[in-house]
């Protein structure tokens, strides 16, 4: 049986119960190396095999799960923060499928959701916006024109944009094609781990503010009044009845 298994966005402590469990019981992990951090790897067995997948292709990793996939055996796949987000999953459960190999998937915490609770922020401020959009720019992958960071600036939302940090020039422009020059901005670099770091400013400032700080990969950018906005829920209000309390008069 092969678990997809989410490690969260750094702090080993942000795993799930599950993914934890697996990890304690697998026989081979295979991890993605350039992401996840190798602290997850002090909770395997000491006889389990851990195979770093940063440099091995999608067939490379199909071939080593075929050759140690049997009867009661445990392989982890364990990926950054949530496996079904830029996981580059879908490829893998299909191969496995192919191969009669059953699977399941264990979701994790995303980086997203990490870089909001290290900023303290809610992306669905009532009064502001109740969407919230996860994108990027295209890069090898290519991303659908109708999805270009220009149209999806036009909704308002919040957003988060993954692996895009190296052209923020590139991401301010476009998003500016819909949000004001006032518009909040964070950036999240490695979030939840110890060299975390936060650079925020506006949609005017923040290609200076990021200058100096070489941030290439594992940062994600925020924006949108979610980041500044003052929460106007109803939700605990005295007078806002639902479905679990009667409003107090
Ligand atoms: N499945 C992952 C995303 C993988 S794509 C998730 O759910 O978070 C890799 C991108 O995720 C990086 O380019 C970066 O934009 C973002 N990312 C991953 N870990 C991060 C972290 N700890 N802090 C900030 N961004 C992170």
């Amino acid at each position: 049986m092969v678990y997809f298994v989410g490690a969260g966005p750094g702090d080993v402590d942000l795993i799930t119960v599950r993914g934890r469990k697996l990890l304690e019981k697998a026989d081979v992990v295979i991890y993605a190396g350039s992401l996840v951090s190798r602290e997850h790897l002090r909770f395997c067995k000491k006889e389990a095999i851990l195979i770093d997948s940063s440099g091995l292709t999608l067939e490379e990793i199909l071939e080593v799960i075929k050759i140690h996939e049997g009867r009661d055996k445990v392989i982890v796949r364990l990926h950054t923060g949530d496996p079904t987000i830029y996981g580059a999953i879908a490829e893998q459960m299909e191969g496995l499928k192919k191969l009669g190999i059953d699977y399941e998937v264990i979701p994790g915490v995303s980086s997203f959701t990490a870089a909001g609770a290290v900023l303290k922020k809610e992306f669905t401020v009532p009064g502001v916006t109740q969407t919230v959009i996860l994108t990027r720019l295209a890069g090898k992958t290519p991303v659908p024109e109708r999805e270009d960071l220009t149209q999806l600036s036009k909704i308002g939302a919040s957003m988060a944009i993954f692996l895009s940090v190296k052209n923020i020039e590139d991401v301010v422009k476009k998003l500016r094609a819909g949000y004001g020059e006032d518009t909040p901005v964070a950036v999240v670099y490695k979030a939840t781990w110890e060299d975390q770091k936060i650079i925020t400013g506006t949609l005017k400032d923040i290609c200076n503010r990021l200058k100096n700080e070489g941030f290439e990969s594992t940062a994600i950018i925020l924006v949108g009044d979610f980041l500044t906005s003052i929460g106007k829920s109803r939700l605990y209000s005295k007078d806002f009845s639902h479905a679990f309390r009667e409003a107090k008069n």
